[in-house]
């Protein structure tokens, strides 16, 4: 057993009271709780209790036994000093005060439900990858679909803390913030890190100053790409020479070619494609952050990601390698990707930087519009029934993954507690 399910054994009180006595023989009553939290001190703080006659406010510690009182160094703590009730769940020794008085224990271990004990073990040793695998049809809906939009909120959450990161690495730059996260949304996973040093190696300050000249943006996004220094055909030449006279001029340092992955890829999906999609998008718009964050409609966020290639573009997957059919632009799923990947996070961060949590419920909107394929987690709900409709549901149940069932946080997740309160507990 882990200390933890004794925090939420007390916290929850899911334990026999009646007759409820301190270990000393003294009658005792709990009249709130108190408040847990994890920084250095007791478990629970602002409790109150009842011994006997008299009231007793301070905090609550908990402990698996008695005697890891003295193995955590408690008795020369002063932070323990307001200790008024020790919970534990086997008193193997006394606990005195440093004035020599005996701290009131309250032993849990023949007042806890047998079954919820056994069902918390169960959930902890499972070795399936979603541990109560073998509880999810006992659980009803309403408890999975309410922890799952949880889930999804806190992942939202996390990833907008994640963006803010960036924003405050750029020094609170939107438009900069914006430039980054839709570079690393371009690298598609397998290129993502690729993507992310371009960003880093081609400032935004740049990017800027050229973003109304297709040719130059290419010219440095190729160039600090490390894509032209080989190329034979005249587009690439003329990009080079673009590239060696702005990489001069700024002092440009480029990536190495070898940084980029192109095994098992459709051309279409070849970082040079990208990377000729993404020019367009910042050539096209000079505001983008402004205009993801106002975007209302699919068919929005669409038309600016949904913009033609340069000529060159559309008929070459690579420098010199020209493509059997032409191709525009960026397609609909990647839109969707991007979506996804880009707009979602920006706008949880935002949310978060604006305290308006309007722009979080319109990242959970655009979600709930677009699709998204499973993956090796959320097939793993799958499996249990459960069915992903939208890219909604799919960052739900990643969320519930990530922060909740690959760490077995059971106990803090309303589906857990449901499966630990189940009939036949009879708690008071
Ligand atoms: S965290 Fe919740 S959903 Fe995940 S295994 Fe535990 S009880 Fe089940």
């Amino acid at each position: 057993m882990k200390e933890a399910f004794l925090h939420y054994i007390w916290q929850h009180q899911y334990f026999e009271k009646t007759e409820l006595m301190t270990v000393e023989g003294e009658q005792l009553q709990v009249l709130k709780t108190g408040f847990y939290h994890t920084n250095a001190g007791p478990d629970f703080k602002e409790a109150l209790i009842k011994i006997g006659d008299v009231e007793w406010s301070g905090s609550v510690e908990v402990h698996l036994k008695a005697s890891d009182w003295q193995r955590h160094q408690h008795q020369t703590d002063q932070k323990y000093n307001q200790v008024v009730l020790h919970v534990v769940w086997e008193a193997d020794q006394e606990i005195l005060r440093t004035d020599g008085t005996a701290i009131p224990t309250l032993e849990l271990k023949n007042r806890v439900e047998p079954i919820m004990l056994l069902r918390y073990e169960k959930l902890q040793q499972a070795i399936s990858t979603i541990p109560c695998a073998s509880f999810w049809p006992t659980v009803p809906d309403i408890t999975k679909t309410m922890m799952l939009e949880r889930a999804l909120t806190e992942r939202l959450e996390l990833k907008g803390e994640e963006v803010w990161e960036i924003f405050s690495n750029y020094g609170n730059d939107w438009e900069q913030t914006t430039y980054a996260i839709l570079c690393r949304s371009f690298g598609f996973k397998i290129n993502q890190q690729a993507f992310e040093m371009l960003a880093k190696v081609l400032p935004w300050q740049v990017v800027r100053r050229h973003q109304h000249n297709l040719l130059q943006l290419e010219a440095l996004l190729f160039g600090q790409a490390g894509f032209l220094e080989e190329v034979q055909d005249e587009y690439g030449q003329q990009l080079q020479k673009e590239y060696v006279f702005l990489s001069h001029k700024y002092k440009l340092k480029p990536m190495q070619r070898h940084q980029w992955n192109f095994l098992r890829m459709r051309p279409a999906n070849f970082p040079t494609v990208r990377l000729s999609q993404l020019a367009v998008v910042l050539a096209q718009h000079q505001h983008l952050f402004t205009m993801l964050l106002e975007g209302q409609t699919i068919k929005q966020y669409e038309s600016l990601f949904i913009v033609p290639v340069s000529a060159y573009w559309q008929q070459h997957y690579n420098f010199g390698k020209s493509l059997k059919t032409t191709q525009k632009s960026i397609g609909k799923s990647s839109v969707q990707n991007l979506i996804i990947n880009a707009v979602v996070p920006l706008l949880a961060a935002y949310a978060q930087y604006s305290q308006n949590r309007n722009y979080l419920e319109k990242a959970i909107a655009l979600l709930e519009k677009v699709k998204e394929a499973s993956n090796s987690i959320t097939r793993h709900y799958e499996e249990l029934g459960w069915q992903a409709k939208t890219a909604a549901d799919n960052q739900a149940a990643l969320g519930l993954y990530k922060l909740y069932c690959g760490p077995v946080n059971c106990l803090r997740c309303a589906i857990g507690n449901k499966i630990l309160k189940q009939s036949p507990l009879r708690i008071s």
